[in-house]
């Protein structure tokens, strides 16, 4: 059986399709959520944002067009997968359908293996459309806008629940250098190397990106900054037993990053205040020598 991976939300008004569509797709390893109505589908939308919504178009109020296409224009929700189950058939409605923005479009009755089929085809373009956006192209790390997504959210969470965030600014030291060395392609294939050994030190909850071209963010939930300090401490000694050479035996110079780590204070408004305090850090780190960690 497939993991609880997605979370699905089913849109209709007749109990018994509601029923027999849950039904499918918790047996497949779906999690599923249930709307009777447009509006309560919206609401569950910006509450769980589920991964797919699969909705009737033959609603009470605001019809599924509708619905569709209130979907199609809400951030951040706007590419939300989106499948249409209804009883209209005509090749005109499923024309309707696809233009007013769904992936897919099925009519009932339905087949319950053309169902599954077309949940996964959709669930599974997403996702790696999403992998593409999100993730930056050289060191596979999230990408800058993406990294700052993650910060945002778990600095609200953090606030909300009182919970310990930290953030770190990492920045390699004298890179430039190492590219004037080794020549540039070299110098990316270090940025890799290094982007995955930090990643491989860190937890699975632990988020890390591509800041800028020689620098990353890493967020850690449930962090303090003591801790993140510790973690960032590991990654600075791992990163400094590489050495770049221009060949196998010339001479080499010493791989190093600095870093600065701070946590969320009580003080924090938004999350400006929690990046610069990292980057006043790291500043402070790059000042007093490099190949440090600065803390507060
Ligand atoms: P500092 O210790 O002060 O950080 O010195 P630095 O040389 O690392 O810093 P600086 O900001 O002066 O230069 C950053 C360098 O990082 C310059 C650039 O060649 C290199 N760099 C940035 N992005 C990439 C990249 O994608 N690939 C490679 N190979 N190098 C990059
Ligand atoms: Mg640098
Ligand atoms: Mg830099």
């Amino acid at each position: 059986m497939k993991q609880k991976r997605n979370l699905i939300l089913v849109v209709d008004d007749e109990p018994h399709i509601l029923k027999a569509v849950h039904y499918i797709l918790d047996r497949a390893g779906y999690q599923v959520l249930a709307a009777r109505d447009a509006e309560e589908a919206l609401s569950l939308v910006s509450r769980d944002r589920p991964s797919l919504v699969v909705a009737d178009i033959m609603l009470p109020g605001m019809d599924g067009y509708k619905l569709c296409r209130r979907l199609r224009h809400s951030h951040p929700d706007s590419l939300t997968p989106f499948i249409f189950l209804s009883a209209r058939d005509s090749v005109d409605d499923r024309v309707k359908g696809i233009r007013t923005g769904a992936d897919a479009y099925l009519t009932k009755p339905f087949h319950r293996e053309e169902l599954l089929a077309m949940v996964e085809a959709v669930l599974d373009r997403h996702q790696s459309y999403a992998e593409q956006i999100m993730n930056d192209d050289l060191t596979g790390l999230l990408n800058r806008s993406h990294i700052l997504q993650r910060l945002e959210e778990e600095f609200a969470r953090a606030r909300r629940y009182r919970r310990p965030l930290a953030a770190a600014m990492i920045d390699l030291d004298n890179f430039k250098a190492v590219n004037d060395l080794c020549g540039h392609p070299a110098g990316d294939r270090l940025l890799r190397q290094i982007a995955q050994l930090l990643r491989g030190e860190m937890r699975k909850q632990d988020f890390l990106g591509r800041y800028g071209g020689e620098e990353f963010l890493s967020v850690l939930p449930e962090t303090t900054a003591a801790d993140g300090a510790i973690l960032l401490e590991r990654c600075r000694k791992k990163v400094a037993e590489i050495t770049a050479r221009r060949g196998k035996n010339s001479e080499g110079i010493p791989v190093t990053l600095s870093a600065g780590v701070t946590e969320l204070a009580g003080g924090d408004k938004n999350l400006s205040e929690l990046l610069d305090r990292a980057d006043c850090l790291l500043y402070r780190a790059k000042e007093e020598g490099r190949d440090r960690v600065a803390v507060r």
